[in-house]
C-alpha cells in the first residue's frame, strides 16, 4: 500500500446539514490543487479527507505542501496504510517511522478504532504495538503524558493507518463556500494580507488594481502581479483587472482642493471596484484599510469612501496593529515583495496636509466639478485582464 495524506477538516464539521457540500467543495479544491503533482484519489470518510496517489510517479511531497495551504483543512499528516493486524501495524510503524523513533527519547502509541469489528480494543492495540516498539528501539522510554513522539494508529474499515503527529494546515473555510468578492490590491503590505484573510473565510477573490503611468512604473505593476502570484497557493487562480487611473488622478489634481485629493481618488477606486463587482456578480469589496493608519483611514474618511458604494466593504485589518499585519505578510510569503520600493498611485500627488475629518456633503460638492461618469467610463474601458495562475 502507498503512503498517502490524511487531511482533517476544521470548522467544516460544524456546519451541520451543509457539511456534505463543504466536503464536496473542499475535495474539488484539493483535486485541482494537487493536479500538478500527479493523479490522486481524493475521498472523504469520517471527517477525514484521504489524498491517495494512484501511481508511483505522484509527487507526494508536493501534494502535501499544497494541502497545507488549502483553506478548510485544519491539520495534515502523511500516513502509511497497512493490513489490519497488530503485527502489520507494528511492522509498519517500525519501518515507516524509524527515523522519528530513533531521534525521539520518549514515545507513546495512540490508537483510534473506527472499525468496531476489529478484535482488539484501542488501548490494547496501543499497549501491544508500544511494547513491540519498545523492544525494537530500547533507547526509548514510554511516556503517556508528554511524549516526544506520538505514533498514531487509526483502524478504519478499509485499512489501518500509521502516522506521526499531524502538522497544522491553513484552517478557514473551503474557497468558494462563501461566494466571491472584489479585492483592491495595491503594492503595499496590507492589501495582500487582507485578501488572504477574506479568502480564508471561503471567499473567492477577483482582484482589481489601479495604476497611473507614467507616474507609476511598469515595475510597480509587475510587483502587484507578483503579489497576486504569491497569493495563488492560498487564494487559487486569480484574475487581476488592471485599471488605468492617470486621467482620473490628473482631473482630481486640477479640479479639486489639494487636501481632498486622496479622499476623492479613493472614491473613484471604490466606484470602479463596485462596477467590477456588479459585472462579475461579486457580493462585497475587500480593502487593506486599517483604522488610523493614514489620513484616509479615519472613520470620517472611511465614511466618505464608502459613500459611493452599496455593497459591504470588508476590511479584515481594521483593528490590527502593523506588527500583526507584518507577521501574517511574512507567514504567507508576500512581505518581501510588498516592501520593494515602487511608487503606487496612492503615493502620487499626495496632499501636503490631507483632510482627516472630511464631510461627505462637501466632498460630493467638490466632485461636482468633475465629469465623474466620463472619467469612470474611460478608465473602465481601458481595463486589462491578467490571469494569474498557480
Ligand atoms: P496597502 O499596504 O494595502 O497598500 P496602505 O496602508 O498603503 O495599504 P492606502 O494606500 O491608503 O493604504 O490604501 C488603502 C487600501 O486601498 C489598500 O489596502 C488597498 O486595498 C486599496 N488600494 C490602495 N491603492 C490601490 C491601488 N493602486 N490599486 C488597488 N487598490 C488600492
Ligand atoms: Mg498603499
Amino acid at each position: 500500500m502507498r503512503e498517502m495524506i490524511l487531511c482533517k477538516l476544521g470548522e467544516v464539521v460544524l456546519k451541520g446539514l451543509n457539511r456534505r457540500s463543504f466536503e464536496m467543495r473542499l475535495m474539488a479544491n484539493i483535486r485541482r490543487r494537487t493536479q500538478h503533482c500527479g493523479k490522486f484519489n481524493v475521498y472523504s470518510k469520517q471527517s477525514t479527507i484521504y489524498v491517495e496517489p494512484t501511481g508511483d510517479n505522484c509527487n507526494l511531497e508536493g501534494a502535501y505542501a499544497a494541502c497545507r495551504q488549502i483553506f478548510g483543512i485544519i491539520t495534515v499528516a502523511r500516513a502509511l496504510p497497512c493490513e489490519k493486524s497488530k503485527e502489520a501495524i507494528f511492522e509498519t510503524a517500525r519501518t515507516y517511522l524509524k527515523d522519528a523513533l530513533v531521534r525521539a527519547h520518549s514515545f507513546k502509541v495512540e490508537t483510534r478504532r473506527a472499525d468496531k469489528s476489529f478484535p482488539m480494543g484501542s488501548i490494547q492495540v496501543s499497549q501491544w504495538v508500544g511494547g513491540e516498539l519498545h523492544d525494537a528501539f530500547p533507547h526509548l522510554t514510554v511516556d503517556v503524558h508528554q511524549p516526544e513522539l506520538t505514533v498514531f494508529v487509526e483502524i478504519r474499515e478499509d485499512a489501518a493507518y500509521v502516522h506521526a503527529p499531524a502538522e497544522p494546515a491553513a484552517g478557514g473555510l473551503p474557497l468558494g463556500m462563501s461566494g466571491s468578492a472584489v479585492s483592491l490590491l495595491s503594492g503595499g503590505i496590507d492589501s495582500p494580507v487582507a485578501s488572504y484573510m477574506i479568502a480564508k473565510r471561503g471567499v473567492t477573490l477577483e482582484m482589481i488594481h489601479f495604476f497611473s503611468p507614467p507616474y507609476t512604473s511598469e515595475q510597480a505593476k509587475e510587483k502587484v502581479l507578483e503579489l497576486a502570484k504569491l497569493l495563488t497557493p492560498w487564494c487559487g487562480r486569480l484574475n487581476v483587472y488592471i485599471i488605468p487611473f492617470t486621467e482620473i488622478q490628473e482631473a482630481i489634481r486640477t479640479g479639486c482642493p489639494e487636501d481632498h485629493f486622496t479622499l476623492i481618488m479613493r472614491r473613484f477606486m471604490m466606484r470602479l471596484a463596485q462596477k467590477l463587482a456588479d459585472t462579475l456578480r461579486c457580493k462585497a469589496l475587500v480593502t487593506g484599510e486599517n483604522l488610523g493608519q493614514v489620513a484616509s483611514q479615519t472613520m470620517e474618511a472611511l465614511r466618505v469612501s464608502e459613500d459611493v458604494v452599496n455593497v459591504p466593504v470588508l476590511r479584515p485589518l481594521i483593528g490590527m496593529d502593523k506588527e500583526e499585519i507584518i507577521r501574517i505578510a511574512r507567514q504567507i510569503g508576500t512581505f518581501d515583495t510588498s516592501i520593494l520600493p515602487y511608487e503606487d498611485c496612492g503615493t502620487v500627488f499626495t496632499p501636503r496636509h490631507p483632510k482627516t475629518k472630511p464631510h461627505v456633503e462637501e466632498v460630493r460638492e467638490m466632485e461636482a466639478a468633475l465629469d465623474v461618469e466620463g472619467l469612470m467610463q474611460r478608465a473602465w474601458d481601458g481595463r486589462e485582464l491578467v490571469k494569474v495562475r498557480f
